[in-house]
């Protein structure tokens, strides 16, 4: 068929943008400013009658389906399909009753944490309010209650989604059982999803913050921290960021090149007990800086202070099951190479909950790690976006005989997703991932989120 694409507006409320449309450059943009795609069209639903008329028109036309809250996660470029930007379908609502939260494709963590807030109540966002609940939770979610509660989508108990054959069904432990299982891992590989509800915990306040030591202590925090770990309660979930200010313009010149650790956590529950087990660490070194305190729940953006403002970056992760010495060694060599174009290193703490949840509840892989490594630099340029991405490949490469050999999926980006695509999953929810791509989408018309379907190129 022909493309005209004025035909899809004359059957969807929402706006749609087509390339020459003035609003198009804009549209396109994505949180991660690496993202440089040219999609065919641009759809902003209002409705989720919309959304089905969007995913009708790319069937009738054969494009593809790409699909964006807040372009945090972006793993390919919408090149040449369907856009759709889910930002207008921003409903929340909070039921304290069934202690649960309902949210439209579109919802930011940060509004589901006002929301729950005026009831004593908490969802499991991870270290950025800003990020997309619908993204983060199909890809895992690791947050700060995560060792308490586990992942995200763990606590996911409904998702309503336009599937490619433009119907909107409802998946749940009692209705499309497998796609549910399958959504909560597989991202966006399914259709789009319109609305999601999940669980919410009793967590009004936290003890939590950060605490920064200098550069000269890298190789001691970390040893420090792999022993301050071990004996911890669920209640406390923490990282350790090892931060190196690349050597750009934009940065304070004083600071450049400059490197710092930066112990990140919060104890949902009693906050003195949380207090005496942050202790330990003052009673350690006197850190720089140390922002550790009694929080009201809606502070939580404040443990991570990570940038609101869009940045351009490139990632990876790695799991461990431990900080060895050697990894040690690595880290700290690489994290004070002024040479490196690598910005920063962070090891966020498993167990818990995270580790307790059956393996076959979702999709979801890696969930015993000790570990979930994230190794990520600046890349404002292609050249520096170049020298990151093979600074990366380098440092895994010297990791390689230390990790467990799985990936993140929320800490996993572009080519990665089609090259390592079988290490975020046990072999065989992988096998059970792509028979269910197989039924749900046949001609891989959702090709744009983790690479499930190797593409032929
Ligand atoms: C600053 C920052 C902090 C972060 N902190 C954490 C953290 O603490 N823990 C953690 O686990 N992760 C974290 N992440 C990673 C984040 O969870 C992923 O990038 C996630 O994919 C973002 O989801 P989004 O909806 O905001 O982004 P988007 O880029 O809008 O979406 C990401 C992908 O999700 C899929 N998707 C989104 N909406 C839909 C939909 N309606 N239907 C179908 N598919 C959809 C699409 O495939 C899309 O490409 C962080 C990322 C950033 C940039």
């Amino acid at each position: 068929m022909v493309l005209n694409l004025n035909t899809l507006q004359q059957r969807v409320t929402g706006k749609v943008i087509t390339p020459d449309h003035p609003d198009y450059h804009t549209a396109r943009k994505a949180w991660n400013l690496t993202t440089d795609q040219y999609p065919a069209l641009i759809l902003i639903p209002e409705t989720v009658d919309d959304v089905i008329a969007g995913v009708n028109y790319a069937h009738e036309t054969g494009l593809g389906i790409a699909v964006q809250s807040t372009g945090h996660g972006i793993q390919i470029e919408a090149n040449d399909a369907l856009l759709i930007l889910t930002e207008h379908l921003n409903a929340v609502s909070v039921d304290p009753t069934t202690r649960t939260a309902q949210v439209g494709a579109g919802v930011r963590w940060g509004a589901v944490v006002e929301a729950s807030a005026p009831y004593g109540l908490a969802p499991l966002l991870g270290s950025a309010p800003h990020v997309g609940v619908v993204g983060y939770s199909l890809g895992g979610g690791i947050g700060w209650l995560a060792r308490k509660y586990g992942l995200a989508a763990d606590s996911v108990r409904w998702i309503e989604i336009v599937t490619p054959d433009g119907i909107l069904r409802r998946a749940s432990e009692t209705e499309n059982r497998e796609l549910f299982w399958g959504l909560r891992g597989g991202g966006g590989n399914f259709g789009v999803v319109t609305a999601l509800a999940f669980d919410l915990y009793p967590v009004a306040i936290l003890f939590g913050g950060n605490l920064t030591y200098p550069g000269e202590l890298v190789s001691e925090t970390l040893h420090f921290y792999r022993d301050w770990v071990k004996p911890l309660p669920d209640e406390m979930t923490s990282s350790l960021q090892v931060v190196k200010l690349p050597d750009l313009p934009f940065i304070p010149e004083a600071l450049r090149g400059q490197t710092q650790v930066i112990l990140r956590a919060a104890y949902a529950g009693n906050p003195d007990d949380g207090a005496k087990l942050i202790q330990a660490w003052l009673d350690w070194h006197t850190p720089i800086q140390n922002q550790f305190k009694e929080l009201p729940f809606t502070d939580i953006g404040t443990v991570s202070n990570d940038p609101v403002a869009p940045s351009a970056g490139y990632g990876s992760s790695e799991t461990l099951d431990e900080l060895s010495d050697e990894v040690i060694e690595l880290i700290t060599r690489q994290m004070t190479d002024s040479s490196s174009p690598l910005m920063v290193t962070e090891l966020r703490h498993g167990g818990g909950a995270i580790a307790r949840i059956p393996g076959d509840a979702n999709a979801i892989g890696n969930r015993t790690a000790t570990f979930f490594m994230q190794m990520a630099g600046l890349a404002p340029t292609p050249d520096r976006y170049e020298a990151v991405k093979q600074g990366i490949h380098d440092y895994k490469n010297a990791l390689r005989s230390y990790v467990r050999g799985g990936v993140y999926l929320n800490f996993m980006k572009g080519e990665e997703s089609a090259a390592r695509i079988e290490d975020a999953y046990t072999p065989e929810a992988y096998q059970r991932l792509l028979a269910l791509k197989r039924q749900v989408d046949p001609d891989n018309r959702f090709r744009f989120s983790y690479q499930l379907v190797r593409r032929a190129s």
